[in-house]
């Protein structure tokens, strides 16, 4: 039988029978030359999204915009009545817009598409005899996988092994409650698919335990595969802030075609010829209806996610790189976020006494040794280092310099069984056959562990156990800074009947382990810098609470008279004493996953923005609940990265901070870009809108609107969004998330900007025409240019002077405006585009007015910021 991709019953087989139907040897997975053949056959394992917009469909949207159409449709008609040279420019300019939109849109898109490659799920495979981790797209039938707890499913599989599986199959059956699965076949060929347990399905989430399965069927194959046509499209996948410039936009484009229906009246009224009145109006209702807003906005959202991928923070939704910004509190884990994650033993107490190092003398010893080598999930990879979690790495690695290795005690005492560890247990059992009968190591948190514990072994022998001791023992340490675990063993002649947590009783307790785990070193600054900016960082571990607030203080994160809340009081509180308390905890103790979700809830009914940090499955609500949830990229789990908006690939708290920052440069860059663009059109409005008001004739022709449209939008306009970080970015309060985008002297700059662009332009125009000189219309159209170049130089800084900022910071926004001024004076100066662009070569003292007129709208701008900063005006 060939492999197939095919449904089959794969769940009435044999495990044996699967894996020869699928022509793979489970033990060394696929070789490289049959995933290449399968790959070929059946595709990626992907679920294909319905829309993929074209490169052509993307290009002609760029045409689409209804004022675009009415004006080419207008120009082409003029050309056919009168001038063919002017309606060519007209076209030519138009399409050139449209393709610089196009350009835009197209990095924007592929910006956002190598975001979604690197935020790809990854799958662990056996092939060619060896482990792998290969992106889950790249998977083919027969493949045999690894799972462990906190996976996404990465496509149907049949079981071969499982240790006490469990899997929520939510998405596919929406039945809540995990199901435990097996690796026995079943004998009903009609078994619904929540009835196979042997099988596993693509998406679904391993919520506890490992196995290894072999894939049967990928992509559109797989059972998810065959219900993705039915469900639903998620979204219209714009950000909130997209959204309500999309809005806006519709809102002003109605008000700008009010002012160009006016215009257009105008001008008739006085005699203008109807066509290239027409032509003028619809020429400035494209170049001032702002249709570019969201697209700008996209293309820096998703520039600005990729700078942020350089510095580890992935962002898996666009809306966050806004969002960021408003962040006020931070809620992280401690252990690997706050601290290194790279721990080490520092010592064991056992026996009265703290010692330094494993012995491998006496009972004591043997078992300290043989325990810490065997209770743990620590694996080696393909180069021999152990793989797997920090802590349970550094007692593998203790207990090996003592002479007790993993992999020589494993072939002596099997593990037949364990009890694997969770958050909320806080602590895992492994069971071992061995010759002198059954024994079963414990380790976890002290007081997890202790209780259970009857008796303890010492160098005597077996002796009554004080519990209060150990446990203030163990306290000693905590307060110490250490990560406290305790061990402990228990013996039967006959293995137990059952394996489960009823295992964990009549213990024997051998000894505390003190692990130190070193805080990061950057992560002390960055706590600074979070209460500079406004923003309070919080603790929230499963660790002692000793331990939390010893870190936590080192970090800055609380003082010596802040409360620790420990997760069983936190349990005991209502919703409301928790919320009438919460904004004065900065750490949390012992705390299980699943309270997290109530302490953002908690946050967040006091109008804070929250971002909180997970790693694990039961991780994913809060993540889902936070504003910005942020999952751990190196040793999170698949469900948590899933759930979050934020990957960190570092784990590092400090690269959230930093994440904040590029997020509100970012947001400040937006509102430049807005600033800019509105100013500059409503300058272009008044001029057009005012003029004839003023007994002046139109004071430019439509290529002069549609062109000035062209450099000023484009080039400049999207080099502002290259602008650094203001200083005193990180010193100001978080911007209110829903805050208007044109709140602290937006708009009043927008409207008297603009304005004042108007006024200049149309001064401009009178003082030529009073002068006589010919050229008239080039001074406006120059001045009109000019004026724009000027404030955006000016609006580079929100509040500092230009040449605070230095002229330099900016180099492609000064690049864009010098070449913007040199195509301005080309379009003057040479000769051939005279006739085009209906313009005449000024002279130099005429020159020199237009840019004398440019220069007072900098002198505005640079004087309103001097009111800024002396705190005269706005906020
Ligand atoms: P954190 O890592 O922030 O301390 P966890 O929820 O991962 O939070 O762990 C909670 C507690 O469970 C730890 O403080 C420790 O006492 C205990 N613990 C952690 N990892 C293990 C492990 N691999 N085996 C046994 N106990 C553990
Ligand atoms: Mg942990």
């Amino acid at each position: 039988m060939e492999p197939t991709n095919q449904s089959a019953d794969w769940h009435v087989m044999g495990a044996a029978e699967v894996c020869a139907a699928l022509e793979v040897n489970p033990r060394r997975g696929l070789t490289d030359s049959a995933v290449v053949q399968r790959r070929a056959a059946y595709g990626d394992n992907t679920i294909q999204e319905q829309h993929r917009r074209s490169l052509l469909r993307l290009l002609l949207s760029q045409f689409t915009d209804f004022m675009i159409v009415v004006l080419i449709v207008a120009a082409i008609i003029a050309g056919a009545v009168g001038e063919i040279v002017d309606s060519i420019a007209i076209i030519v300019i138009v399409l050139l817009n449209g393709l610089i939109g196009f350009v835009q849109d197209y990095r924007a898109e592929q910006a956002i598409t190598a975001l979604r490659r690197l935020a790809a799920p990854t799958a662990r495979v056996r092939r060619n005899g060896r482990l792998h981790t290969v992106a889950s797209g790249e998977l083919v039938p027969g493949d045999v996988v690894l799972l462990e707890t906190g996976n996404i499913v990465p496509a149907d599989l049949r079981l071969l092994e499982v240790v006490q599986l469990l899997i929520n199959e939510a998405s596919l059956t929406g039945e809540s409650v995990s199901v435990e699965k097996n690796a026995d076949s079943i004998a009903e060929a009609q078994a619904s698919l929540g009835e196979r347990r042997n099988m596993l399905y693509k998406g679904t989430i391993v919520t506890q335990g490992r196995g290894v399965g072999v894939v049967t069927a990928t992509g559109m194959a797989t059972e998810l595969g065959k219900i993705a046509s039915l469900l639903e499209e998620a979204g219209d996948g714009r950000t909130p802030l997209q959204q309500r410039l999309t809005l806006f936009g519709r809102r002003l484009a109605l008000a700008i075609l009010a002012v160009c229906v006016v215009i257009f009246a105008a001008g008739l009224f006085r005699g203008a010829p109807v066509m290239l009145m027409f032509l003028t109006a619809v020429s400035l209702a494209v170049a001032a209806i702002p249709e570019a807003l969201p697209a700008v906005v996209t293309v820096t959202l998703a520039f600005g996610a990729r700078n942020m991928v350089r510095r580890n923070a992935l962002v898996r939704r666009l809306p966050a790189v806004e969002s960021l910004g408003s962040v006020t509190y931070i809620c992280s884990d401690k252990t690997g976020t706050l601290t290194e994650n790279s721990m080490c033993l520092e010592g064991v107490f056992a026996a009265g006494a703290m010692h330094k190092k494993l012995s491998s003398h006496g009972e004591l010893w043997r078992h300290l040794g043989i325990g810490l080598a065997l209770n743990n999930e620590v694996v080696l990879d393909g180069g021999g280092a152990p793989m797997g979690d920090p802590t349970e790495v550094a007692l593998y690695q203790a207990a090996r310099e003592a002479g007790f290795d993993k992999e020589a005690l494993e072939r002596e005492r099997p593990r037949i069984g364990e009890v694997p560890f969770d958050s909320g247990r806080m602590r895992m059992t492994t069971l071992h056959d061995s010759d002198d009968g059954v024994v079963a190591y414990v380790k976890g948190a002290p007081e997890r562990v202790i209780p259970l514990c009857e008796h303890v072994l010492t160098e005597q022998g077996i002796t009554p156990l004080d519990r209060q001791e150990w446990q203030r023992q163990a306290m000693v340490l905590a307060e110490q800074g250490y990560r406290v675990l305790a061990i402990a063993y228990r013996h039967w002649r006959e293995a137990p009947e059952d394996v489960g947590e009823q295992l964990e009783q009549n213990l024997t307790l051998l000894g505390l382990l003190a692990l130190i785990d070193p805080p990061r070193a950057e992560v002390a600054d960055a706590v600074a810098l979070c209460r500079q900016a406004g923003i309070i960082p919080v603790m929230i571990t499963g660790d002692h609470p000793a331990t939390a607030r010893a870190i936590a203080m080192r970090l800055g994160i609380c003082g010596a008279d802040d409360t620790v809340l420990i997760g069983a009081d936190l349990a005991a509180m209502s919703d409301e004493q928790l919320a009438a308390q919460v904004e004065a905890l900065k750490v949390y103790a012992r705390v299980d996953p699943a309270q997290k979700i109530r302490i953002v809830t908690a946050l967040q009914q006091h109008g804070h923005f929250v971002a909180m940090t997970g790693d694990g499955v039961n991780d994913a609500p809060a993540l889902k609940r936070a504003d910005i949830g942020v999952a751990m990229g190196r040793i999170g789990t698949d469900v948590a990265r899933e759930a979050s908006q934020l990957v960190l690939l570092d784990d590092n708290f400090a690269t959230i901070v930093a994440a904040v920052r590029e997020g509100r440069r970012i947001f400040d860059n937006i509102r430049k870009f807005i600033k800019y663009v509105m100013a500059g059109n409503s300058g272009e409005i008044w001029t057009l809108f005012l003029a004839p008001f003023l007994g002046m004739p139109i004071p430019l022709q439509p290529i002069h609107i549609l062109w000035i449209n062209l450099v000023t939008d484009g080039l400049p306009g999207l080099a502002l969004t290259a602008e650094p970080a203001e200083r005193g970015l990180m010193r100001r309060p978080p911007q209110p998330p829903g805050e208007s985008i044109f709140a602290h002297g937006m708009w009043q700059h927008m409207v008297w900007v603009g304005l004042l662009i108007g006024a200049v332009t149309l001064f401009t125009q009178a003082w030529a025409l009073r002068s006589e000189t010919v050229h008239w219309q080039t001074m406006t159209f120059t001045t009109l240019t000019l004026a724009q170049l000027a404030q955006i130089m000016a609006i580079r800084a929100g509040r500092e002077s230009l040449f605070t900022v230095g002229l330099f910071s900016n180099l492609p926004l000064l690049g864009a405006v010098i070449l913007t001024m040199l195509l301005q004076l080309a379009v003057i100066y040479v000769p051939f585009l005279q006739p085009i662009f209906k313009t005449e070569a000024l002279a130099a003292p005429d020159l020199a007015f237009c840019f004398a007129m440019a220069g007072t709208v900098f002198i505005a701008v640079e004087a309103e910021k001097w009111l800024v900063r002396r705190g005269y005006i706005y906020r």
